[in-house]
């Protein structure tokens, strides 16, 4: 199959300002600046008159299972396994349709997260490619607790729930550092598991060739899990420059995540959102945004995630994230690689997914618009391809309506 006649923006750096790309069963066969003139009658070609073509989107941070309502912790109290399940199929297809061809979603309810990517896998339902974490790993009573998390205390006890997390099929390892805003009466500044904890998850993961990732909000807990060794720090609000530092030093990616606030604070307690979230959030924000302009500035690899599930902010907003990091100083291109090739380097899947180049897998997604001059314009999808194949058209319905 040919797309022809296209802008792309290949995730390597480059733009073409017409090219063309033609794809094999599920992977990129090249790119060309223009398709040859005599193609066989076999061969299907999508002319699309000069839209934009990016790499698949990755969204680093979300839960698919969780369903972005004012409250969608205590939605999952009074929710069973059953009726999450389908929540979760949902939100699943929602972001696919929306471009995101690739999602890192770390906490889930009760292992539906790994149901799913499973279930996604088969071909039995449609979604991102999913990397999951099954059960976030926090302190007794600290952030995640609840359906989500396994509390876990001392490092042998934190090693066993690591061992746990890999034996129902994880791919990620996620802990908990520091206190968070959705969990009422835990402080995103104050730390939460200890470094001897944390080494002890990271350890079990590395073992398994597995990856981790952690809520780290306050700047104590940040610095003791990169230490410990955490491939990703999330959220990161209260990021200083030993933090920073550490962080250059040891390759740790940073997922800000800004949209989750930005969407508390924008809806607020009038919209149902519990005011302990609302009064958190008020209070990290302008911390969270020095951050991420401080971490960007020194060149700390950031990817981009929305924390999908979060109030008003389910996993296919992740157009939103994208729009935040261009306000808070990053150009729409950096924005663009954020979640595109530096995602998938943070996922180790950097030979497979997060360019268009030959060899990768055939996710691309059309644009109706150019998400270079206006970042917005990521949110008119067109046509989504993941392996090869086309998973959501949107071509011409428009004029349908
Ligand atoms: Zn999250």
């Amino acid at each position: 199959m040919w797309l022809t006649n296209v802008r792309l923006f290949d995730g390597t750096g480059r733009v073409w300002p017409t090219a063309a790309v033609c794809i094999q069963g599920e992977r990129i066969q090249g790119v060309y600046e223009k398709a040859p003139e005599h193609l066989p009658p076999e061969e299907a070609v999508l002319d699309l008159a000069g839209r934009t073509v990016i790499p698949g989107l990755i969204n680093c941070h979300t839960h698919l299972c969780l369903d972005g309502s004012p409250d969608p912790a205590g939605a999952w109290e009074r929710q069973t396994i059953t009726k999450n399940v389908l929540v979760a199929a949902k939100h699943a297809e929602r972001t696919l349709r929306a471009g995101i061809t690739t999602v890192r979603d770390l906490g889930g309810m009760e292992y539906v997260d790994i149901a799913l990517r499973d279930a996604v896998n088969e071909g039995l339902i449609l979604g991102p490619r999913m990397k999951v974490s099954g059960k976030v790993i926090c302190m007794t009573g600290g952030h995640g607790w609840g359906p989500g998390g396994r509390e876990a205390d001392g490092p042998d006890e934190v090693r066993k729930a690591a061992r746990e997390q890999l034996k129902a099929g994880a791919d990620i390892i996620k802990i908990m550092a520091t206190g968070g805003v959705m969990t009422f009466g835990v402080e995103p500044g104050s730390q939460q598991l200890n470094e001897d904890e944390m080494r002890a998850a990271v350890e079990e993961a590395r073992k398994a060739g597995k990856l981790t990732a952690s809520h780290a909000q306050g700047a104590a807990g940040i610095k003791a899990v990169v230490r410990a060794g955490i491939d990703s720090i999330e959220h990161g609000f209260y990021l200083d420059d030993e933090a920073i530092e550490l962080m250059l030093e040891r390759g740790t990616y940073f997922v800000p995540t800004l949209a989750a606030l930005y969407h508390i604070l924008e809806a607020g307690t009038a919209a149902g959102i519990p005011a302990f979230m609302v009064e958190k959030s008020l209070r990290a924000r302008d911390a969270q945004l020095a951050s991420f302009q401080r971490a960007y500035k020194a060149g700390v690899p950031i990817a981009a995630g929305n924390d999908g599930g979060t109030p008003f902010n389910t996993a296919d907003n992740l157009p939103s994230e994208l729009a935040r990091l261009v306000e808070n100083g990053m150009t729409p291109a950096e924005a663009l690689l954020a979640a595109t090739r530096v995602a998938s380097q943070l996922l180790r899947m950097e030979d497979e997914i997060g360019t268009i180049e030959a060899g990768k897998r055939a996710d691309l997604v059309v644009l109706d618009g150019d998400p270079l001059s206006d970042i917005r314009n990521v949110r008119k999808v067109q046509l989504v391809l993941k392996d090869g194949k086309i998973v959501h058209d949107q071509r011409g319905k428009e004029l349908e309506q």
